[in-house]
């Protein structure tokens, strides 16, 4: 097996014994599966790791390690946009930022030298010490873009504008929460009424439907061609 970090791994098993943590061993192990992921994991995906490299363990268990982890200083805790909490582990004296994809959850992480200085002068005018922060861009990712070249998201339709439901982004969920409501992909509706941050409101011939801002920004649109039909 590839070891990663071992520097990493090695402050924890110090700390671990030092703060004299039950089931060293265990949490030893869970430590080593997380350190080889290089990306944001929910509990959920610790626990399939763990059943997959022979040393599965109960969720409780991974949850509770998880955020001894996070407590400690080994893990980073991110809730990106109302969803699961995820994990990513830190990298010593390294900093990063994201990149949130609204339609898959693609997430990227970047570093810009720039945008850090910046940071720190803003916060210097206010009379700020900055101790740290978060920055996260919501955004369409690359993948998506190109899958719907001409496809845009109902969120940002303008109220008057006659559309064609293309595709519902974001998993199963979010179609099923579609189709509650009677609505489907193929449908036309029209926008009535958008207003920053709340529901916008939308027509299917006489019928209105409110959609609130979540799942209107997993909805993907194009506008009719002149001979009223998709393209
Ligand atoms: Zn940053
Ligand atoms: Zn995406
Ligand atoms: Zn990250």
């Amino acid at each position: 097996m590839k070891q990663l970090h071992t520097r990493e791994r090695e402050q924890c098993r110090e700390l671990l014994q030092q703060e004299q943590v039950d089931r060293y061993e265990d949490r030893l192990q869970i430590m080593d599966a997380f350190l080889q992921t290089e990306h944001h994991v929910t509990c959920q995906d610790m626990v399939r790791q763990l059943e997959e490299r022979g040393t599965p363990y109960s969720p409780d268990f991974v949850q509770d390690t998880l955020r001894l982890f996070y407590r400690l200083g080994f893990a980073r805790k991110n809730r990106f946009d109302n969803g699961h909490v995820r994990y990513e582990h830190m990298h010593l004296g390294e900093h990063h930022d994201h990149l949130i994809c609204t339609g898959c959850g693609a997430i990227v992480e970047f570093e810009d030298a720039q945008m850090e200085a910046l940071q720190k002068q803003v916060a210097e005018k206010y009379g700020f010490e900055p101790l740290h922060h978060r920055m996260e861009l919501y955004g369409i990712c690359p993948q998506c873009r190109k899958r719907h070249v001409d496809g845009r998201v109902l969120a940002l339709a303008k109220p008057g504008e006659t559309l064609t439901i293309r595709e519902v982004l974001g998993g199963p969920g979010a179609r099923l929460r579609l189709r509650t409501m009677g609505l489907k992909v193929g449908d036309t509706l029209e926008v009535i009424a958008n207003i920053n941050r709340g529901q916008m409101a939308v027509a299917v011939g006489n019928t209105r439907f409110a959609i609130g801002r979540g799942l209107a920004q997993k909805i993907l649109v194009s506008p009719l061609d002149e001979k009223g039909t998709p393209p």
